[in-house]
């Protein structure tokens, strides 16, 4: 089969490989669409120290069972899933206490197990959501971006979220807009400094985009809210700067929560205005099944539309694309890699 390996700091190319074989428990599934995730352009750039080359990156997919290995009844050949890649442990202290995603003994695959950057991959046919038929490959390999936003306010505030700020218009920022505004958010702000990522915003909910290479982002937000300052901030780029930035966009008591990877140095926190203000400051990592579920139930209901931040190219552009994605995104938000019609020789 085709796969896209990944070979080292920027290096990544078409191989031909031999496909995954059947195991107890598992399906080999035919990828039917594979997304880029923003986690594997920092393996790209040799920042994931986690992703060993040679690998198969791409935990964001759909796929249809071709195959299914002793044990498995749940799941019959041609069922269409999409796939909660994080392989908990479900024994330790996080598991049993619900927070399987920073289970320390988790695996994912596409990181620690080869991915969906191929033609075929093998999968626990525990970990298989069945898609609805309207349900297409390109929204069903989104499942698991929105399970990352819908985390954020999983484990939020009690009470109402009125007000939201969102820092980054890139796919997990798009995403946590949609989210707030579907919780009842009446004054959602975005920021960016991509006029047209702003104006996707814009679409598809915030009632304020904030280009910060014209106007101050904290001021912005500021005024939003009347000088009060927000409930919640996402943090959805990951620079230090823009970390402080979300903290000091809070309201009294209200609530920042970090979400983006690869800040350059630890942020600076004001001690004496986090105790005064009642803040917090939290990370948020990946997602629970139950957020994998509820995130397949926004897509396949229409509540949260996807499919205008995502667009489809054929696997085999996979070095190219990779190339485009960190040098010079563009209007690209989210790619999800599509294998062509390699037959399967079994
Ligand atoms: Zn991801
Ligand atoms: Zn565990």
């Amino acid at each position: 089969m085709r796969a896209l390996m990944y070979l080292g700091t920027r290096q990544m190319e078409m191989q031909e490989v031999s496909e995954p074989g059947v195991t107890p428990g598992h399906v080999v599934l035919k990828v039917g669409a594979a997304s880029i995730c923003g986690s594997d352009l920092h393996g790209f750039l040799g920042k994931s120290a986690k992703r060993v080359p040679p690998l198969i990156m791409g935990h964001e997919f759909t796929g249809e069972v071709v195959d299914r290995g002793h044990g498995v009844d749940k799941l019959s050949i041609g069922n269409r899933v999409t796939i909660n890649p994080i392989l908990s442990c479900g024994r330790c202290e996080e598991c049993l206490r619900g927070r399987t995603s920073i289970c320390p003994h988790r695996t994912v695959i596409g990181i620690e197990h080869p991915g969906a950057f191929a033609n075929y991959v093998s999968v626990p046919a525990e970990s298989c959501f069945m898609l609805p038929d309207h349900v297409g490959d390109l929204e069903g390999s989104m499942v698991e971006s929105l399970s990352n936003a819908l985390h954020i306010f999983d484990r939020s505030l009690h009470g109402f979220i009125k007000s939201v700020a969102v820092i980054g218009a890139g796919t997990q920022g798009l995403l946590a807009l949609q989210v707030a505004r579907h919780i009842g958010a009446t004054r959602i702000a975005v920021t960016d400094m991509v006029s047209s990522r702003l104006a996707l915003a814009s679409t598809l909910g915030a009632t304020h985009a904030i280009d910060v290479s014209a106007d101050d982002p904290v001021d912005a937000v500021l005024d939003m809210t009347d000088g009060r300052g927000v409930d919640l901030a996402v943090e959805a780029v990951g620079h230090t700067a823009t970390q402080e930035q979300a903290v000091r966009m809070l309201r009294q008591g209200g609530e920042a929560v970090l979400l983006g990877l690869g800040a350059e140095a630890p942020m600076a926190i004001d001690g004496v205005a986090m105790v005064n203000r009642e803040l917090v400051v939290r990370g948020s990592y990946a997602y629970t099944s139950l957020d994998f579920a509820y995130s397949l139930e926004l897509i396949s209901s229409g509540k949260i539309d996807v499919a205008s931040m995502v667009v489809s190219r054929d696997l085999e552009q996979g070095p190219g694309i990779f190339e485009k994605l960190v040098d010079d995104p563009g209007d690209l938000i989210k790619v999800a890699l599509v294998p062509g019609s390699a037959a399967r020789a079994m």
